[in-house]
């Protein structure tokens, strides 16, 4: 095999991006496909299903040797993309998944003047719009990036693009269509996810590890039904003061640590060098974009250890609330109950299934008062720790981060979760992963003004063919 011609390379990914996928992707902004969690008519609605055809289109029309195309559509689960790349110019065994997602976020209201969530715009290098940058453009990128290496006479191995639709939902359907799948993907040695980012756009950002969470409604319930707040208080215990102190064993109120013994764990020596190197990379990163109310700070001033909270440490959010009347509604009553929807995010390396039986033993013992307690809504999911890299795959990221990004790269510990990494590290455990992408802090997922920055997203690509040919010649 030939070695890679880096400026072909680098040639076929910016006239790939500027002549064919920026005007696709763009269409694929106006599609409103956003995750089944929040139109429950998806189905009947049909937008995941046009986004799964845009971008089928698009890719079936690239001019790669033996790819194929197919969309599975188990009952009841919304669609998935599968592309199927042959192997080219090496006679390694081994698939490489690379992984993105068609659903998209909701619209939300206030885009800047001029922006909207279906509107694509392209100015100052971005792309505008919901869904550019989360996570649309990942299968145009991933599939530039094999094309790439054909045009620059470098090789890869069989590739399999998965695009999924139920992202941001918490990826429900994943585990059928793995079940489903059974032996198709092979045996998976890499794992390229397009659905991250990082601090800046200085450089590469490898996610190395994602938490956890639980979540879990919790009901105090005093009282059959409402009395008269002047002649029951005092008298009848109050469900919030009860409440209070069933988190006052969840949570240091004074401080936020979390006082769940089975949620903490032993932070690994490189995953704390990672985030103390990643902190001296872009100082201030944590916090500059934070809409800060009035003079509120952060929870703390150290800025490793505020990474450190948001990547490895558990941490509780009051994320709902039932029982309580609106204000407009709300009377002079005792109310009956009070209930608190609880969201805890987990270290990567945290069990869920133990720290849910700890919480619920913790809600459940000794309750003040022998108040009623109710759990609901509970929902699980493990973190996940990314395996150490390969010698082949950190001296390829090294190279990658001279020659495209000229800065080194560096990680994140992502505070959120991606439901997919851990189910395929279980299924694959040698496999090797990179987690990143061309999100950075400004692309506004989830809120107003979503953005891509495509020189960004430009360079990304690059970066994953380079990893594709070096992992093609490593065996
Ligand atoms: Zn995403």
């Amino acid at each position: 095999m030939g070695s890679v011609d880096r400026s072909a390379l680098t040639r076929t990914v910016r006239g790939l991006w500027d002549d064919d996928i920026l005007p696709s992707l763009s269409e694929l902004v106006a599609v409103p496909a956003v995750s089944p969690i929040f139109d429950p008519d998806w189905a009947e609605n049909g937008h995941l299903m046009a986004a799964v055809d845009h971008v089928r289109a698009w890719i079936a029309d690239r001019d790669l040797p033996g790819l194929t195309t197919e969309v599975f559509e188990l009952p009841g689960h919304a669609p998935l993309l599968l592309v199927d790349v042959p192997a080219s110019g090496t006679t390694a065994e081994g698939t490489t998944i690379l992984y993105g997602h068609l659903d998209k976020q909701p619209p939300v209201a206030d885009w800047s003047p001029g922006l909207g969530p279906w509107t694509p715009v392209v100015k100052d290098g971005r792309l505008y719009g919901r869904g550019a940058a989360d996570d649309g453009y990942a299968g145009y990128a991933a599939i530039a990036a094999i094309e790439a290496v054909h045009a620059a006479g470098g090789s890869h191995g069989r590739c399999i693009v998965l695009l999924e639709t139920s992202e941001e939902s918490g990826s429900p359907d994943l585990p059928a269509y793995l079940a489903h799948l059974g032996d198709r993907l092979g045996d998976v040695s890499l794992v390229v996810c397009l659905d991250s980012g990082g601090n800046d756009y200085g450089r590469m950002w490898l996610t190395t590890s994602l938490r956890g969470l639980l979540q879990v409604a919790v009901t105090v319930r005093v009282l059959d039904s409402g009395l008269h707040s002047g002649m029951a208080s005092g008298i009848v215990p109050s469900s919030f003061r009860i409440a209070r102190q069933l988190l006052d064993r969840l949570e240091d109120s004074a401080t936020g640590e979390v006082l769940v013994r089975e949620m903490h764990v032993d932070i690994p020596e490189n995953r704390l060098a990672e985030v103390r190197e990643a902190i001296a990379a872009v100082p201030g990163t944590l916090t500059q974009t934070v809409p800060f109310a009035g003079g509120t700070t952060a929870v703390i001033q150290d800025e490793v250890e505020l990474g450190l909270n948001g990547g490895w440490r558990p941490t509780l959010s009051v994320t709902g609330a039932a029982g309580l009347p609106a204000l407009e509604d709300a009377g002079n009553v005792l109310r009956p109950f009070t209930t608190l929807l609880l969201s805890f995010r987990l270290p990567p390396t945290a069990d869920a299934a133990a720290s849910f039986k700890a919480v619920q033993d913790l809600l459940t013992t000794d309750v003040p008062y022998g108040a009623t307690v109710e759990l609901g809504r509970v929902e699980h999911a493990s973190g996940w720790n990314a395996p150490d890299l390969a010698p082949w795959l950190s001296e390829t990221l090294d190279t990658a981060a001279e020659d495209v990004f000229g800065n080194p790269w560096r990680t994140v510990a992502l505070g959120g979760s991606i439901p997919f990494m851990g189910l395929l590290h279980e299924a694959y455990p040698a496999a090797q992963f990179l987690v990143t992408g061309a999100v950075g802090p400004d692309s506004n997922c989830h809120v107003p003004d979503e953005s891509l920055n495509l020189e960004h997203a430009a360079k990304i690509t690059e970066a994953v063919a380079l990893v594709l040919d070096a992992h093609a010649r490593q065996v």
